[in-house]
């Protein structure tokens, strides 16, 4: 049984970035559930000598506000259903907001196990942003840039024993 796990977090903070760099140009979209199917893609990632499937969460970028607690909450909540594993993304530059800690509230509830990362963390700008991650209560959150490929290693470190 291949490992799942789903890249959550609010729009913009660079799930589809890191999902690209996962997968490459293998995807598929994930084809049950109506409604909520375009919202999910699927995809065959590699990393080092780790395979596993990644979920990402792609259904909430052209939300309202008002609109997007009820949509993130059934996205998250049916990513987390489908994934052993929920990679929980913050964008390390603007810190943690309100919509993150609900984001961390969801999967409290509903994932079997939570990875913090603390995006766009390349250079200096990110490090107040991944120090203020330690308040979700959700464990030492990992560094990440997806975008210039850094801290695959520590992801990898952690996905290779739950793999
Ligand atoms: P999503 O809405 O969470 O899927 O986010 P996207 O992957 O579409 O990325 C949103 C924006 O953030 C894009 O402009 C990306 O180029 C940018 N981005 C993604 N990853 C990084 C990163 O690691 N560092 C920086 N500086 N920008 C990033
Ligand atoms: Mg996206």
């Amino acid at each position: 049984m291949t490992l799942t796990v789903a890249i959550v977090g609010r729009p913009n903070v660079g799930k589809s970035t890191l999902f690209n760099r996962l997968v490459g140009q293998k995807l598929a979209l994930v084809d049950d559930q109506p409604g909520v199917t375009r919202d999910l893609r699927e995809g065959e990632a590699r990393l080092g000598d780790l395979r596993f499937t990644v979920i990402d969460t792609a259904g909430l970028e052209d939300a309202t506000d008002d609109s997007l607690q009820g949509r993130m909450r059934r996205l998250t909540e049916r990513a987390a259903e489908m994934a052993d594993i929920c990679l929980f993304m913050i964008d390390a530059r603007d810190g943690v907001l309100a919509t993150d800690e609900l984001f961390a509230d969801i999967l409290r509830k509903n994932a079997k196990h939570v990875i913090l990362a603390a995006n766009k963390s390349e250079g200096k700008a990110g490090e107040e942003g991944w120090l203020e991650a330690y308040s979700l209560g959700l464990g030492e959150p990992l560094r990440l840039s997806g975008e210039h490929g850094e801290g695959m290693e520590d992801l990898y470190q952690v996905l290779m024993p739950l793999a």
